[in-house]
């Protein structure tokens, strides 16, 4: 006896990074949360709200969010799309584009949510793998010809970017949409607006869980022409920002300079995390994310993943193609990844490896 769909029964769930009750200490570089404290302003306008905002429905396209966006980005205001964080964008391109016979492509190992979406849609997915060093691979992205093609850049988890020509040759040979995932680039060097600014078939998705420190407020936004956006328009859920989001949301964007300080803090402590993995014998990918992606050679990743979460520091392990050997670690405060770095050697070098056996899966 079931109630649900055959395909839905055969599929298993996202399964989100574990999120501690609050309160529980520890340290914690599993979900790429931004370490530092959201915008005084954004903080300032959440304190004075008031409740007449939250008595009435909230604006249906976020105006206010969008206003302010559009002043940061550039762009007119009706070429951006809010959503109740980026996942949201995410689930109404595919709503909208894809189906039996309209599937979905990506590279992998990316953000797995593209895989589950697209299941829920009851649509295929073709997942071609990355080349070795994480290159993107355009030929064989193109020759899948999907209705919707996702490019995470940077990409998830390994935090190495697409440059701007391979996505300028995608979005011109396939035939569908192009979504560029950039849900990491506060922390990148280069970005792909001027791609959908220039591709009537580009859209690029943002947040602000990382770069801007409120993953919990759940914000997000694509920035396509509008006529790509007047399809996604359709399919959105109704009221899927809330008043609060909106509100705090463009303070919070406006405030581009407490972004970009945080952002600055964290590259300079992702360079620095980078240089302390190496030291200890791991593989570390060149990331433009707030994370990194680290091999043990030889090593098993999934005993260092439980080692550190027995002592309080969580990080993520996917048990996945590519990546059982590897830990991704999200870019914390000098201190938290110094107490990492210090916990990951004792445990290397056998220290207070006692409960926990060492041998390989
Ligand atoms: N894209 C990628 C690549 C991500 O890693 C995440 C965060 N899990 C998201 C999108 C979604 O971010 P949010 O919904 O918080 O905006």
């Amino acid at each position: 006896m079931t109630y649900f769909r055959p395909d839905i029964n055969a599929m298993s769930g996202y399964v989100p990074g574990e999120q501690p009750p609050p309160g529980t200490q520890v340290i914690k570089l599993n979900t790429n949360e931004n370490p530092y404290p959201p915008s005084p302003e954004a903080l300032k306008v959440l304190r004075e709200l008031e409740g007449e905002l939250l008595r009435r429905y909230p604006d249906p396209m976020a105006g206010a969010f969008r206003e302010a966006a559009s002043q940061v980005l550039g762009v007119p205001a009706d070429w951006i799309l809010v959503g109740n964080g980026s996942d949201d964008i995410l689930t109404m391109i595919i709503r909208a584009c894809c189906g039996p016979g309209r599937g979905v492509v990506y590279p992998m190992p990316t953000y797995v949510l593209y895989r589950t979406l697209t299941q829920i849609q009851g649509a295929e997915f073709v997942e071609v793998p990355y080349q070795e060093d994480y290159t993107l691979p355009v030929e064989q992205l193109i020759e899948a010809q999907g209705a919707v093609t996702f490019v995470a850049s940077p990409n998830s988890p390994s935090g190495t970017v697409a440059s701007v020509e391979q996505l300028k040759e995608l979005a011109t040979q396939i035939s569908g949409v192009l979504a560029i995932d950039e849900a990491y680039v506060d922390f990148a060097e280069t970005d792909a607006l001027e791609v959908a600014k220039k591709y009537d078939n580009v859209i690029i998705l943002r947040t602000l869980s990382k770069g801007y420190s409120l993953a919990g407020l759940r914000l997000g936004f694509g920035v396509a022409n509008p006529a790509l956006l007047e399809g996604l328009i359709k399919v959105k859920d109704s009221y899927n920002v809330d008043a609060v989001a909106c509100a705090v949301g463009a303070a919070a964007i406006a405030d581009q300079h407490h972004k970009n300080i945080n952002a600055q803090k964290i590259k300079a402590s992702r360079t620095q995390m980078a240089d302390s993995l190496k030291q200890l014998g791991f593989h570390v990918l060149p990331s433009q994310a707030n994370f990194l992606l680290a091999q043990y050679p030889g090593g098993n990743a999934e005993f260092l993943y439980k080692s550190l979460k027995e002592r309080g520091i969580l990080v993520r392990y996917f048990n996945q193609s590519r990546l059982t050997d590897k830990l991704r670690i999200t870019v914390g405060t000098p201190e938290q990844n110094e107490a990492l770095i210090k916990l990951l050697s004792e445990i290397l070098t056998g220290e207070i490896s006692k409960s926990v056996s060492p041998t390989r899966s």
